[in-house]
């Protein structure tokens, strides 16, 4: 983080002066302290934190930070308060004791101590460190830079209303060319639901622009009585908007930031969890009843980031400052999982160390029965959706280790500056680890695709409390999925029918019900129609989201489909010709060519071709894990058409295929000739999974 360099520089400044500042005593880290007395006391400025470092004293079993007010002259202006404590829970690194102090007005200044305490028995106090803090981000005299929310200018007695958000949103959109605000939907009462598109010099100028780079994602106040991380958005994306630090140029030339500053601008203005009609939101990722969960959902089939933090705050006093998890549900890809917690375990918990905070598995610590496997959270519907991601929880009040939060603004000011910490750093993460993360998401498709392994409706992979004991005393629930929760062997898709499929639906607000066909689609899934219904192949990059809404076995089923079994998964000996209906094949080998004739579908995963795939006229062709020895030839489809993960010895064709149920997807597949695409419509997509041929890639997959 650049302002971490910044801050250093002034840190050396300060050190330069504090021995004739410090209160007549000999300063500061260097000065022979007494018995049980902390040395090496040192204190650097960041945004609305201010961290402190000291040598730990042998024995102590905690330390108390102190901060005073003072004057320029660093004189005393007010009583000396106790707002910290740290404890060995609250960081990985023991033997560097951190403590971000914060929940002060930004740009004052203050004198800090801290001693160590063994038991209740309390030690000497280190010499002390003054510092001024580090006034909001932005010149008062630059427009643009001096933009300032309604909590920011109320010093935090307030929070920004809806009408100050949209208000100074359009003022950053304006004014900054590196940002584009699109409304992305409307609330059920009518409020528009903005996205800040940042990228620099200037965002894409498409959703598939923007998709190209890599995004990532913020989405910042779901409950709408949880507002802290979404005052950390806005003042984020004005420091985006117009900061010309390196750090900020950089991020911003290498992908897009996308934040959702409220996704329930309803549920925010009345100050209530739920939205208008009291839905938790939060709970609506998946089924997407709800205008504003329709709206997200849709937003990330066309935006397509890579990466995500969803924001809350959580009211237990005991956990750490920033409880974290990943998606934990275990349809999640392995990769995805891994890598998310690699985000949260290896970076966050690494970082929080050296800045002074307190982040910790959100469940732990007695935290009762949170951070679950239910795929209508948002931590778990992106991961389904193969985002590498994490929650963040701001501890709400302040605990036994913040003891001056009784003010309401300084209790908001260390919930929005450690929101601002943890976006920060993810985003820094994002910048330093893009390859690991799209290598997670390229492994996360092809091992969805290829449908293999059991289906788990509810049911957690396991979070350790790490490293034990710290930071969280007790790991989060384990939340093992019971046998009633696993089947074992997946179907290749669901059939619906034109009830199921077309009807219009109750579990909407009124007016604004939505059919499974619209969330099917907002969700970005692949459709075949056929004779007596409609068929959602499991082989699509959400196979671990699709059963979650169309098994029937489901907790919070859509609709309960009907269940298709493969039709071969042994040897068939000779030419195959699909003349009506679906073949499902799955770990099949055929020995001759396969032809699939008009309005037939074939779906294949895991099956060894000895010869040509020709479908002319198909309704739906899934080919996915498969191995063909010779071309690909698939012309005028008219349902869907996905080839992903596939090795294929010969040219793949893709001809005047008109797929009104779902964009083609050409993906991750390892091509022996050229690949060709010519009037195909929509024109396929790779979703940024490159497929590598011997040959040319012309036409419409000259870039896939
Ligand atoms: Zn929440």
């Amino acid at each position: 983080m650049s302002h971490r360099r910044t801050m250093m520089v002034i840190f050396s400044a300060l050190l330069a002066t504090a021995g004739t500042l410090a209160d007549g005593a000999p300063a500061l880290a260097h000065g022979a302290a007494g018995p049980n007395e902390v040395g090496g006391l040192t204190v650097v400025q960041a945004d609305g934190f201010a961290t402190l470092a000291w040598t730990p004293v042998d024995g102590a079993s905690d330390y108390q930070i102190e901060r005073t007010p003072v004057d320029s002259g660093d004189v005393a202006t007010g009583a000396p308060v106790v707002t910290g404590v740290w404890r060995p829970n609250r960081q990985v690194n023991n033997a560097t004791p951190t403590f971000a102090d914060a929940g002060f007005n930004p740009g004052d200044r203050f004198r800090w101590r801290v001693r160590a305490r063994f038991g209740a028995t309390e030690q000497p106090y280190s010499a002390p460190v003054f510092g001024t803090t580090v006034a909001p981000w932005g010149d008062p005299a630059v427009p643009g830079e001096n933009l300032r929310t309604q909590w920011e200018t109320a010093q935090a007695a307030q929070f920004t209303s809806d009408v100050n958000e949209y208000a100074y949103t359009a003022a950053v959109d304006e004014l900054s060319d590196r940002v584009r605000v699109v409304e992305i939907g409307r609330t059920v009462l009518g409020r528009p639901i903005n996205m800040f598109v940042i990228g620099y010099p200037a965002p894409p100028a498409t959703p598939a622009a923007v998709a190209a780079t890599s995004p990532l994602l913020i989405n910042c106040n779901v409950h709408g009585n949880e507002p802290g991380d979404r005052e950390a958005c806005l003042i984020m994306a004005r420091r985006l908007a117009f900061g010309n630090d390196a750090r900020t140029i950089d991020l911003l030339s290498h992908t897009t930031v996308l934040i959702v500053p409220t996704i329930n601008g309803d549920g925010r203005a009345a100050n209530t969890r739920g939205n208008s009609t009291g839905q938790d939101l939060n709970r609506d990722y998946s089924l997407i009843r709800q205008p504003e969960t329709f709206a997200f959902v849709s937003m990330l089939r066309e935006y397509r980031p890579v990466a995500g933090y969803d924001g809350h705050e959580f009211g237990n006093n005991s956990a750490g400052d920033l409880p974290m998890l990943p998606p934990r549900h275990q349809n999640v890809a392995r990769s995805i999982f891994d890598e998310s917690q690699h985000m949260i375990v290896g970076h966050m918990y690494e970082q929080g160390a050296k800045d002074g905070w307190w982040p910790c598995p959100y469940g732990c610590a007695g935290g009762g029965s949170v951070g679950l496997s239910e795929e209508t959270i948002l931590r778990n519907t992106l991961g389904l959706k193969n985002v590498v991601n994490s929650l963040l929880e701001l501890r709400s009040a302040g605990g036994a280790t913040r003891p001056d939060e009784a003010n309401a603004a300084n209790n908001r000011r260390r919930k929005t500056y450690s929101a601002m910490w943890t976006f920060h750093e993810f985003l820094d993460y994002h910048r330093a680890n893009l390859e690991a993360i799209t290598r997670a998401r390229r492994e996360a498709v092809g091992f969805q695709v290829s449908n293999t392994g059991r289906i788990v409706f509810r049911g957690s992979r396991p979070i350790p409390a790490f490293p034990a004991p710290h930071p969280g005393e007790s790991p989060p629930p384990v939340d093992a999925p019971d046998p009633s929760q696993i089947l074992d062997s997946p179907p290749c898709g669901y059939k619906l029918t034109e009830e199921q499929y077309h009807a219009p639906r109750t579990d909407g607000p009124s007016g604004m019900q939505t059919t499974v066909a619209q969330r099917i689609q907002a969700h970005g899934w692949k459709v075949v129609t056929v004779a007596d219904g409609y068929v959602v192949p499991m082989l699509q990059p959400e196979r671990g989201l699709i059963p979650l809404l169309l098994d029937a076995q489901a907790a919070e089923e859509l609709a309960g489909a009907e269940r298709l079994s493969p039709t071969l998964s042994g040897r068939h000996t000779g030419p195959l010709v699909v003349s009506s209906g679906i073949a499902c094949l799955a770990g099949a080998s055929v020995t001759g060519p396969v032809t699939v004739m008009a309005g037939a579908t074939l779906i294949a995963t895991g099956t060894s071709f000895g010869g040509p795939v020709t479908a002319t006229g198909a309704a739906g062709v899934f080919l996915t894990s498969s191995t063909v020895v010779g071309p690909v030839r698939i012309s005028g489809t008219t349902g869907a058409v996905v080839v992903a993960g596939a090795t294929i010895g010969g040219v793949v064709e893709l001809v005047g295929n008109t797929t009104g149920g779902g964009t083609p997807l050409v993906a991750g597949n390892t091509i022996g000739g050229p690949l060709r695409c010519s009037g195909n419509d929509p024109a396929p997509v790779n979703l940024e999974i490159a497929n590598s041929a011997v040959g040319p890639k012309t036409g419409q997959c000259a870039a896939l």
